[in-house]
């Protein structure tokens, strides 16, 4: 059966395959990203998705967006709180108060205010699924990365919590923790990191590989197929998880 779809962060990487995988099985897509550019090109690849410019940040914006979901489709199914950013890499005591606070803002205050508009219309229909964009960086340390860390860890307490809140509901809650994954953004971050930690972009990239017990990286497309199985009834029983996909991280440093 069609589900209603909406999508954070959807315009590129993991949320703009999240949003094509679930419109090539028929479902209804909304998606919001703070790139216009990016939002414009998603939406000439997916004509019939609802695809708008907003930051997770700005709660006018998110009301906003959110509303206008709300009143084409009456509620949503599963809303995938997925819009993130690497933030500043560096030693705690070089990190600048602003670049935390912007870290946090994006990767923890806009799930809140996207999680908190799928509690109000999911516990309304008595039903639904959450998943959050955590990270295996949600699961362990990583030097020189203490405000996306703590942004990633901190939507696991916001997940296991919104789990036991909702779940009375019928509303389940789950947390997607991929590892790294192929694209721009990890090009980015392995850059950023080198740079941070005095080592070659080979080195940072190897160290990712060599820490996962499978020897690679994962794919947007195998966060994706873990996102629709939790969406299919085959997962209707599983809530107030941290589900990785990232062949098994050992070790992140
Ligand atoms: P990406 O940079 O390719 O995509 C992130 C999207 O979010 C971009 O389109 C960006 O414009 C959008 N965005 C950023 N700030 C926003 C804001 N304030 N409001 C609305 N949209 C905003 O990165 P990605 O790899 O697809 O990351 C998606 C999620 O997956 C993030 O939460 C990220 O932390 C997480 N993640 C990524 C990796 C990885 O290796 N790429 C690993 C673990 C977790």
């Amino acid at each position: 059966m069609s589900q209603r779809i909406v999508i954070t962060g959807g315009a590129s990487g993991i949320g703009l395959t999240l949003a094509r995988r679930f419109a090539a099985r028929g479902d209804r897509v909304a998606l919001c990203d703070s790139d216009a550019a990016a939002v414009a090109a998603a939406q000439k690849a997916m004509p019939d998705a609802i695809a708008e410019t907003a930051d997770v940040t700005d709660p006018a914006a998110m009301d906003a967006f959110l509303g206008r979901v709300e009143a084409a489709w009456g509620g949503a199914d599963v809303v995938c709180a997925n819009a993130g950013t690497g933030g500043p890499a560096g030693r705690i005591e070089d990190l600048d108060h602003d670049a935390w606070r912007a870290c946090l803002d994006v990767n923890l205050t806009g799930a809140f205010l996207t999680c908190r508009w799928a509690a109000r219309v999911m516990r309304r229909q008595g039903a639904g699924l959450i998943l959050v964009t955590s990270s295996t960086s949600g699961l362990h340390g990583v030097p020189h990365r203490t405000p996306y860390v703590a942004a990633k860890w901190g939507l696991v307490g916001l997940t296991k919590t919104l789990a036991m809140e909702l779940g009375p509901a019928g509303v389940r809650v789950n947390a997607l923790a991929p590892g790294a994954v192929e694209g721009d953004r990890m090009d980015r971050v392995v850059a950023m990191e080198a740079a941070a930690s005095g080592r070659t972009e080979a080195e940072v990239r190897a160290q990712y590989v060599e820490g996962a017990s499978l020897r690679s990286w994962v794919t947007a497309d195998d966060v994706a197929d873990t996102a629709l199985f939790l969406a299919s009834p085959a997962g209707h029983r599983i809530s107030g998880q941290v589900m990785a996909v990232d062949g098994h991280t050992e070790r992140m440093v």
